[in-house]
């Protein structure tokens, strides 16, 4: 701002001068006529010594005196310069609009102009100068006063802090903020020319296991390759920003319709996938979740960046690796799941409050007395497990429930995932595991000739956790219940994914003396015999197959080779989904150990368990 302030009053100052100067009638003649103790003479010594480039303009804007500071400007003499017009000079872009100024000031429109205005010099290179052109009163021959302020450095200077706020450092693409400005303009355009716009937001799905296990180092080069493959993929009219992270985006111009979209999307993905050397050991093979936003002619900037986003995050879910165009209805499920995360985490908080009062008053929670008046939202439910020679209860499989207060019951199937995505699932499966731990030990108290057996489902970022070990540890000592009493369920699919890492954690969690059982067998297409070298007792049989003995021999078949394999393994069998007395007589026949389902009970509360435990069996009482 003062900056400014203080160049206009120098070119003011400048131009008076200037305009002095060009009154004295000698003015046209050559260099240095008069001598400097004149005063005449010392005016124009200001005049050729100025730091400033001036020169006295005729009618139609020609020169008829520059001085040095001009002629370095342009890198020409005064001779090239006489009776050439200034616009010769300038740069095709600010041509017209110069010529404009100096027409302004001539026809008396107006009594002084400024603009910053490109100049090309005698070596080609543009040189930005603030102009300056004021009228030189009634003086013969020279009617305008042009002084001219190199500013080339910075201009520079500023195109490169224009440059360093709308681009990333490390693969040089347009950043977030650029992006937007790009898609808004695109957006203007569309409005005049009719165009077809897309977005597309694309996310690296194993950039962190890149970072974590190679280095920043080969995460930074990734997302070079990255950057270069997007930009060979794309069209000349396309652009391709980096909007954080591995986040990055791609605008198309120009794209007949949705076809047009996928198919520069298809060639994205398949750039990507060649494997990447990254100067390691590994070489790898890039993979994104997609999500395009087809502008509908509706959409404002942020509405259609928000709707790739939508798309990618619902790639992310579906089908990592692959594309996903966005729909409405996709909008109204995020929201939906963005609530219901919220609201997740806010009852989780409850939950943990009125096990730790302390907590109360901390800032983060709300004060325990208000909360302690509410009804839990959570809740453990127990689902019987009975064996299927004696059917008696052994055991119980606790599951999670979960009430909303204005939705009701939301499925686990629901909020289970959501919890994992979020993070919840930690505290979230802490805190079901002491509660089944602390009622498991409650039973078992009044029941030491035939305790029984606690399953708890552990999900696949629990697995993960640092700590998860020393977690059960402390629960189990802390609630009193036996190790062997517990078992921990964990899916196939879980097991299959990251088997190292995941074979290292079931170890030690098998030294505390619990036991592991695989939940959902069946689905996760891995064999049995893979299976062994997992360090797991139970095998559970999904309830596809359980439903299959229904359907005639081949269900039969089936079931009928995973005991055959389990037995060979010596794993302990439970069947899952049992529903009528006929399934249940089939996998007794094979010789099924245990079985689990609605026939002996569904998932239910502390007191029904207690009632079905005196009954003696759970045959009696499915409730529900
Ligand atoms: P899951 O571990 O396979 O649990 C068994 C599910 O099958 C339960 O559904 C149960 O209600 C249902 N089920 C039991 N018997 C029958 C039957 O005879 N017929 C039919 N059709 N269904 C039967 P639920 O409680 O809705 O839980 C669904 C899934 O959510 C669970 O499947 C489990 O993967 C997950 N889940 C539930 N609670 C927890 C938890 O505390 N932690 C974790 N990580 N996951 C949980
Ligand atoms: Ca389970
Ligand atoms: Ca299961």
């Amino acid at each position: 701002m003062h900056e400014a302030t203080g160049m206009k009053r120098l070119l003011g100052a400048i131009g008076s001068l200037a305009r002095r100067l060009a009154a004295s009638t000698t003015v046209a003649k050559a260099r240095l006529a008069s001598p400097i103790e004149t005063p005449e003479g010392s005016l124009r010594a200001v005049f050729e010594h100025s730091a400033v480039g001036i020169a006295l303009l005729d009618r139609s804007s020609g020169i008829v005196h520059a001085n040095a500071a001009l002629e370095r400007f342009l890198g020409l003499e005064l001779s090239e310069l006489s009776g050439r017009r200034i616009t010769d000079f300038s740069s095709a872009e600010d041509a017209q609009a110069t010529a404009l100024m100096l027409d302004e000031v001539a026809s008396g429109a107006r009594e002084n102009v400024a603009a910053e205005a490109r100049f090309v010099r005698r070596d080609g290179s543009i040189g930005w100068g603030a102009l300056s052109v004021s009228s030189a009163g009634q003086c013969a021959g020279v009617q305008l006063i042009a002084v001219l302020q190199d500013v080339t450095e910075r201009k520079a200077l500023e195109a490169e802090l224009v440059h360093q706020a709308t681009h990333d450092s490390l693969t040089e693409l347009p950043n977030r903020a650029l992006f937007r400005e790009r898609v808004a303009h695109a957006l203007t355009r569309s409005a005049r020319d009719a165009q077809r716009i897309a977005v597309i937001v694309l996310d690296l799905d194993n950039f962190k296991e890149v970072n974590d296990t190679e280095g920043h180092g080969a995460g930074d080069r990734l997302l070079q390759v990255v950057s270069r493959r997007l930009l060979s993929a794309i069209r000349g009219c396309d652009s391709v920003a980096r909007l954080g992270g591995d986040e990055f985006g791609v605008l198309l111009e120009q794209v007949d319709a949705l076809a047009g979209a996928e198919s520069v999307v298809e060639r994205i993905v398949s750039s990507l996938r060649y494997p990447v050397e990254l100067g390691t050991e590994r070489s790898f093979s890039v993979c994104a979740s997609v999500g395009i936003a087809v502008y509908s002619g509706q959409e404002d900037t942020e509405e259609l960046l928000r709707n790739a986003d939508v798309a990618m995050y619902e790639a992310k879910l579906r089908t990592p690796g692959r594309w996903v165009v966005f729909d409405r209805a996709m909008h109204t499920a995020l929201i939906d799941r963005v609530s219901l995360e919220a609201d997740l985490r806010t009852a989780l908080e409850r939950c943990q409050l009125v096990e730790r009062p302390r907590l109360a008053n901390t800032g983060i929670f709300p004060a325990f007395d208000s909360v302690r008046r509410l009804p839990p939202e959570f809740t453990v439910a127990y689902q019987p497990i009975v064996d299927l020679q004696s059917l008696k209860i052994t055991g119980v499989e606790a599951l999670a429930r979960w009430t909303h207060p204005t939705r009701g019951p939301v499925s686990p199937e629901a909020f289970i995932p959501l919890a994992e995505r979020s993070g919840v699932i930690a505290s979230l499966g802490r805190w079901i595991l002491r509660e089944a731990s602390r009622q498991g030990a409650a039973w078992n108290a009044t029941r030491q000739d035939a305790p029984l057996t606690i399953t708890v489902n552990l999900s696949g970022k629990q697995l993960e956790l640092e700590g998860i070990v020393a977690e059960v540890d402390s629960v189990l000592r802390e609630t009193g219940l036996a190790p062997t009493q517990l078992v921990l369920e964990i899916t196939e699919t879980v097991i299959m994914q990251n088997a190292e890492s995941t074979l290292t954690r079931l170890r030690s969690l098998k030294r505390l003396g619990v036991r592991l059982a695989i939940d959902d067998f069946g689905t996760g297409y891995s064999s049995l015999s893979y299976l062994q070298r997992f360090p797991v007792d139970i095998v559970k049989i999904d309830r596809v197959f359980i439903d299959g003995l229904r359907h005639g021999t081949d269900g039969l078949a089936l079931v009928r080779t995973i005991l055959a394999l389990a037995d060979m393994l010596t794993l302990r069998t439970i069947a899952e989904g049992v529903e009528d007395s006929s399934q249940r007589e089939q996998l007794r026949q094979l010789g099924c150990h245990a079985g689990q389902g609605y026939l002996f009970g569904r998932p239910m509360t502390v007191t029904e368990i207690d009632a079905l435990l005196a009954a003696g069996t759970a045959r009696a009482a499915p409730t529900q």
